[in-house]
């Protein structure tokens, strides 16, 4: 994955080490709550948008988890025999989906397919188990760098939430700094945090951008995704090879036109 990764940066300075200090959201969460006010200070249009009910939270809550599903801490916390009985239990639950279908479950090929699905849609669906501290530990860095920083063609692998098949494609991510900057390869990590989860790529490409938001606190924010949606291209809704792309600009990306501009530009969409 980084190793297809293409970036850019508009200078190379000096990199301090500055470990995280783990105090990125201490306002307490409140659901009804559309906008707080740290949205206002840094000039964010997100309160003017229409509400979305996995957005509308904070993006890092006060245990470190980003959005999680609502059994992500029971899966965190479970012990051995709980993920054990787990796996059996959603293995057991695709043997009858492997029945009903008219297929033989007791026939070679297919002796072991739930055990492994199981294991296959717990791997898919790790990312909401991820620790937004773990995933960018020590890797924000004081770093007087004010240009863009670009990482192109961040490859991501996510599960559309209507149809449970594959979405994948490309990310691109970008930011300008505010003082502080964060190692390269965890915008490749926030993605994929993001994308082992059931996902709209709206909803996918959205909070990369407001996690990297609240990360760093820097001028702007861009991500833009192109993605192929099995569920579009296999059941023939549209030509096999269409993609979709998404993007959210936040910050100066949103504000400035010079700006985005430049970002689509250097992405090579202008
Ligand atoms: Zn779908």
């Amino acid at each position: 994955m980084a190793g297809s990764s293409k970036e850019h940066t508009g200078s190379n300075g000096e990199h301090h080490n500055h470990e995280f200090n783990g105090t990125f959201s201490p306002v307490p969460i409140k659901k009804s709550k559309l906008a707080t006010s740290r949205d206002l200070t840094i000039g964010t249009p997100l309160q003017t948008r229409a509400a979305s009910p996995y957005t509308l939270k904070p993006p890092i809550d006060s245990d470190g988890l980003s959005w999680p599903s609502m059994g992500a801490r029971a899966r965190i916390d479970q012990t051995p025999e709980e993920a054990a009985a787990r796996e059996l239990r959603i293995a057991n639950a695709v043997k009858t989906i492997l029945q009903e279908l008219g297929e033989d479950t007791d026939r070679e090929g297919l002796l072991e397919t739930p055990e492994r699905y199981a294991r296959a849609m717990l791997f898919f669906t790790k990312g909401y188990e991820d620790n937004i501290r773990d995933v960018i530990k020590k890797a924000v860095f004081e770093e007087d760098h004010d240009e863009m920083v670009i990482v192109r063609d961040i490859e991501v692998y996510s599960l559309c939430e209507h149809h449970l098949v594959p979405f994948f494609g490309k990310a691109h991510i970008a930011y300008i700094p505010n003082k502080r900057v964060l190692g390269l390869s965890k915008l490749a990590r926030l993605a994929e945090m993001y994308s082992r989860r059931f996902q709209v790529q709206e909803r996918l490409t959205k909070q990369i951008a407001m996690a990297l938001l609240e990360i760093l606190r820097p001028r702007g924010v861009a991500v833009v995704i192109e993605a192929t949606h099995m569920c579009m291209v296999s059941r023939g809704v549209q030509k096999t090879g269409s993609s979709t792309t998404t993007s959210c600009m936040l910050g100066c990306f949103r504000d400035q036109q010079k700006t985005r501009e430049e970002f689509l530009t250097l992405l090579g969409r202008k």
